[in-house]
């Protein structure tokens, strides 16, 4: 099931892309795909429900972050060994964790600023995972239990902000739109193997970012389990599980964002983001 959120920014409605790919209005069952709704009764309720008892949505209405009321935005770093090589950092012993705001979260094709005094700004694709129930504590066994789904998520990242000022990589990770998550959030049930997907990501049509989850270092089971040790996770939560290779900063020389670049990113089977950058 594709599960997404249609409308203006702060105001969007459930919706259901079928598999005819016709939108449907889900505001007649869920008040949003978000908390309680995430849970796997709700989600095995929607599932059984006939599309085409569903309204259709008319037009083309803006597209917002598949997951509203973001509790934690939660980010793994350098959880690829070629991108870690790329950032010069070594592998973590253990998954390396940071917070990105939850204000930073945009729609998926939403324009993404470039903040002011910003001459850094890079891309990173990543598949994100949408917890769907309270998690704490939780074995490597059943995490994946407590997934809803999968999601694309770009971790739009200012490297100077990041990495040159003082204290965590937080600062250069949360301005607002750095965070586009969607367009679909897609159940757990239709992603038979979340650690074999292609990932890419393209700006002005160069793909510089090609990957697969199989490369991985800490899977999502064990960054949900580690997760769990120190923080309960609650439904809405989302997790940036960590991007491939080939971001800019990582090239020879360095290629950063400017306004009018378009980034388009997609992770197999849950769809394609893009992007034009504009000034803040
Ligand atoms: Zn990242």
């Amino acid at each position: 099931m594709k599960l997404l959120r249609y409308g203006p920014l702060g105001h969007e409605k459930p919706g259901l892309l079928d598999t005819e790919g016709t939108l449907r209005d889900l505001s007649g069952e869920i008040d949003d795909v978000a908390g309680d709704a995430l849970s796997s009764e709700t989600l095995e309720h929607l599932n059984g429900l006939d599309p085409t008892t569903l309204s259709v949505v008319e037009g083309t209405p803006r597209i917002g972050s598949c997951v509203g009321n973001v509790g934690k935005f939660i980010c793994i770093g350098l959880n690829y060994a070629d991108h870690a090589a790329e950032a010069g950092l070594p592998l973590p012993d253990e998954p390396l964790v940071f917070m990105k705001a939850a204000s930073a979260i945009c729609g998926p094709y939403d324009a993404v600023e470039i903040p002011r005094t910003s001459e850094k700004c890079d891309w990173e694709v990543e598949l994100g995972v949408v917890i769907g129930k309270r998690t704490k504590y939780v074995s490597e066994a059943e995490a994946l239990d407590h997934v809803a789904g999968y999601c694309v998520v770009n971790d739009v990242s200012e490297r100077d902000f990041q990495l040159q000022r003082t204290g965590q990589w937080t600062k250069g990770k949360s301005h607002d739109t750095f965070g586009p998550i969607g367009p679909w959030l897609v159940t757990r049930d239709e992603i038979t193997d979340p650690e074999n997907l292609d990932l890419y990501c393209a700006i002005n049509g160069h793909r510089y970012q090609d990957g697969n989850t199989r490369t991985l270092h800490f899977g999502i089971a064990t960054i949900i389990s580690h997760l769990s040790q120190f923080m309960t996770l609650e439904p809405g939560d989302v997790i940036a599980t960590g991007t491939p290779p080939g971001v800019g900063m990582g090239l020879n020389p360095p290629v950063y964002l400017k306004p009018g670049d378009v980034m388009e990113l997609g992770v197999e089977g849950l769809g394609v983001q893009r992007q034009t950058l504009v000034s803040a």
